[in-house]
């Protein structure tokens, strides 16, 4: 089963799972919760939770109505639900012994290549730590024009840079079904889509949502970043206690298949569209670690070509000038011509600054 093989999981958790229609909170479903996390955590899988919340608390503390709120006034409320929200996890999750941080994204931080990087870095140095990132929109500062709106895309996106193998959208029905089901008995469970054609289009724009921002229209188009990001992706129903380990045991939900390898779409978000912005070239020595799968470091740099930013795209070249790779710089063009030929451990004496050593990260580099 595609959960049980995945090594990083995004799962994402909808406001009606937090706190049901009688505004109370589902205190009790949140625990168990914590449970199937900590399952994860022990059969070694990075897991990543995208939860929604923040407005939904924000409105259950101020007492308001979220249907009548007003963009600007619910950009406040969003700020004083979102560490009830946390406040919630933390109490939750702790007395389980996971640890938690939060990261809080607006569109441009999964758009922009430079950001995406950066988030992509968190998640993974979190991981190491051993700790769970808590994600939702910054709804606080994010305007509508700027804004994902609802975090069945957000959780794409966030499957997309952290390069998770699966994503799970936790929902208040067991999956994409061919009709309606909470109108039609003759509903049935799609087992798994690998093309998302325009019938399924069709069921998705009709079907009615739940009480969040999403239905089935944005789980469908976020699936749609799943399937050109390698990753699988499912809807699989929350409300029901213990929800991951049911996944795990009974598989009953659908499945979005990937149209491509998660190293390929790797690949071409790396070498997509933006035309190089300059060529390092390197010495043999950084050519032969390169080859077997090495990062490149500043040691083997011999010259810099080119005006570049942190995050832009580059060539780099052999002694011979021929093309051996593309990747993503970590460095500007002016701090790789401070320590170019440099070993690692001076790099930040001469930047005047601490700094990773990798001037492009393996992760960021695809052979020509
Ligand atoms: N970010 C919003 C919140 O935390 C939820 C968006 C959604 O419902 O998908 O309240």
């Amino acid at each position: 089963m595609y959960l049980k093989d995945s090594k990083t999981v995004v799962i994402k958790i909808g406001s009606s799972l937090i706190i049901n229609e009688s505004k109370s909170i589902r205190e009790k479903w949140l625990s168990d919760f914590a449970l199937d996390i900590q399952n994860l955590q022990k059969l070694k899988k990075n897991v990543i939770i995208v939860s929604s919340g923040a407005i939904a608390l924000g409105c259950k503390k101020l007492k308001l109505n979220k249907k009548n709120l007003k963009l600007d006034k619910s950009q406040a409320v969003a700020s004083i639900g979102q560490i009830e929200l946390m406040n919630l996890f933390i109490k939750k999750f702790n007395s389980k012994k996971i640890n938690l941080s939060q990261i809080l994204l607006t569109l441009e931080d999964t758009e922009q290549r430079r950001r995406a990087i950066n988030a992509k870095r968190t998640f993974e140095n979190l991981f190491k730590l051993k700790f769970v990132p808590i994600v939702n929109e910054n709804d606080s500062i994010a305007t509508s024009e700027i804004k994902y709106g609802d975090n069945d895309r957000l959780a794409s996106r966030v499957a997309q840079i952290s390069g998770a193998d699966c994503l799970i959208l936790l929902s208040d029905v067991n999956g994409f079904y061919s009709k309606n089901p909470k109108i039609d008995k003759n509903a049935k469970l799609i087992k798994e889509i690998t093309n998302i054609d325009e019938k399924i289009e069709k069921i998705a724009t009709k079907s009615i949502g739940e009480h969040g921002t999403g239905g089935m229209k944005t789980k469908i188009d976020a699936a749609k970043v799943c399937q050109l990001a390698g990753c699988h992706m499912a809807i699989s129903n929350g409300l029901i206690n213990r929800p991951i380990k049911k996944m795990l045991e009974k598989n009953i939900c659908t499945w979005f298949l990937p149209k491509i390898s998660k190293l390929d779409a790797r690949k071409k978000w790396i070498i997509s569209s933006i035309s190089p912005k300059g060529d390092l070239i390197i010495d043999d020595g950084a050519l032969n670690a390169l080859k077997i799968g090495k990062s490149l470091l500043a040691p083997g740099i011999k010259e810099v070509r080119g005006k570049f930013n942190k995050g832009d795209h580059v060539k780099i070249l052999d002694k011979n000038m021929n093309e051996f790779a593309r990747g993503l710089s970590s460095f500007t063009s002016d701090e790789i011509i401070k320590i170019k030929g440099q070993q690692s451990n001076k790099i930040s004496a001469l930047l005047g600054y601490t700094s990773k050593s990798e001037v492009i990260h393996k992760d960021d580099m695809v052979e020509v």
